[in-house]
């Protein structure tokens, strides 16, 4: 027979590390409804939900290593259960015990990375600043408007890096008084945290914290909507605040202002995806779209499951670092959308979106018919 204390001490635990909202669930099951996972596979929030509750919860299996933290469910839940912190609660669990399925273990080279070298990536600090070559890019001072924090992704990808030297090409044609950090950046943290290392999080947030205060910034212009998201919402847990611009909010604002000129043309049909971390965690749609909107003969149509309803790319929560076979990819499934527009640029906002849809167009019959850019990227093609 069972030892029912185990279970009363394994709820204790969840509730120990954040997972207490999960007793105002009432399994209606709506979170599985909207959730993208069932678009490829089965998969049943409400199940995990109702396993927690019960102290049921098996630490092995791959299932609660799935969610994206897309914000989907949790923006429908009847019962405001916050369902993404008291999913990263049970990954916190595993990660304390050191469990994980093979699916995720990729993880613990991407934690060993951030850890020796401050990103996911296992590259070397001292080539952070490599991508701005050639860019007479300067270094932040306090004097300085703005820090321009490119995320690990756009400073060492070869594909991304061009979106960080599309952003440097747009600030200086705009006359921006702006600086980068360089080899003294960390990760942001955000994804590793919802990946359940709470510690490492910690430590590159406080990293990066005592070196923004070092520098005297104030103002944070950011690429990627993920370190929005952790340096708005998740450093002022260390009582600090810094104001955070993501670039489409920048860029617009550099428009109307009169201070960026757009003067060429972008002849072609554009859809836009909404990142989950730019759209539905922090309600920023109109931005990007507007900026678009100022390009000549830019023709931007809406592809099904925009705005609120954006179908997440499937790298949020850590699932850019785990493996997710072929035929489970959202991503594949929104380049289809995209394609079904009749689209020939897909653009977005966000260096996990592009990863992916990179990666998903190759997926496509005829890939040439579907290129995937930045909002930085376009611009930096219609300024002279
Ligand atoms: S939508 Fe909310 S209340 Fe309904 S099953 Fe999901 S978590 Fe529970
Ligand atoms: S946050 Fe998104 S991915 Fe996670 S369970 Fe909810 S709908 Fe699914």
């Amino acid at each position: 027979m069972e030892n029912l204390s185990d279970y009363k001490e394994i709820v204790d635990l969840i509730k120990a590390n954040g997972g207490e909202a999960f007793k105002l669930c009432y399994q209606c099951g709506l979170c599985d409804t909207v959730c993208p996972w069932n678009r490829v596979r089965p998969f049943s929030m409400r199940k995990i939900i109702r396993e927690a509750t019960f102290g049921m919860t098996d630490i092995e299996s791959d299932e609660m290593w799935r969610c994206t933290t897309c914000g989907n469910c949790p923006s429908q839940c009847p019962r405001g259960v916050k369902i993404i912190e008291s999913g990263v609660s049970l990954r916190r669990i595993a990660t304390e015990y050191g469990v994980f399925p093979t699916s995720v273990n990729p993880v613990r080279s991407i934690s060993a990375s951030l850890v020796g070298e401050g990103n996911p990536l296992n590259e070397e600090r001292k080539n952070r600043a490599n991508w701005a070559e050639g860019l007479s890019v300067k270094a932040f001072t306090e004097e300085m408007d703005v820090l321009f924090f490119p995320c690990c992704y756009i400073s060492y990808d070869p594909r991304l890096k061009k979106v960080a030297r599309a952003t440097v090409r747009i600030l200086n044609h705009a006359g921006v008084d702006f600086g980068i950090l360089g080899t003294k950046e960390n990760c942001c943290g955000e994804s590793i945290r919802k990946t359940g290392d709470e510690e490492l999080f910690k430590r590159l947030a406080k990293e990066n914290i005592k070196t923004f205060i070092d520098h005297g910034v104030k103002r944070i212009l950011v690429s990627s909507p993920h370190c929005y998201h952790t340096f708005k919402n998740e450093y002022s847990e260390f009582m600090v605040h810094f104001e955070v611009i993501h670039i489409s909010q920048f860029l617009i604002e550099l428009v109307r202002d009169g201070k960026l000129k757009i003067s060429g043309s972008y002849g072609k049909k554009v859809t836009y995806h909404d990142p989950c971390y730019l759209g539905r965690h922090h309600g920023i749609y109109d931005e990007p779209r507007d900026l678009l909107r100022q390009v000549t003969e830019l023709d931007l149509i809406e592809m099904p499951d925009s705005f609120k309803d954006s179908l997440c790319c499937g790298g949020g929560g850590g699932r850019i670092w785990m493996e997710t076979p072929k035929e489970e990819r959202f991503s594949n499934l929104r380049v289809r959308q995209a394609v079904d527009t009749g689209a020939e640029t897909l653009v977005t906002a966000c260096p996990y979106c592009i990863s992916n849809y990179e990666e998903s167009r190759l997926s496509l019959e005829g890939e040439d018919t579907l290129e995937i850019k930045d909002i930085a990227e376009i611009l930096q093609e219609v300024i002279p």
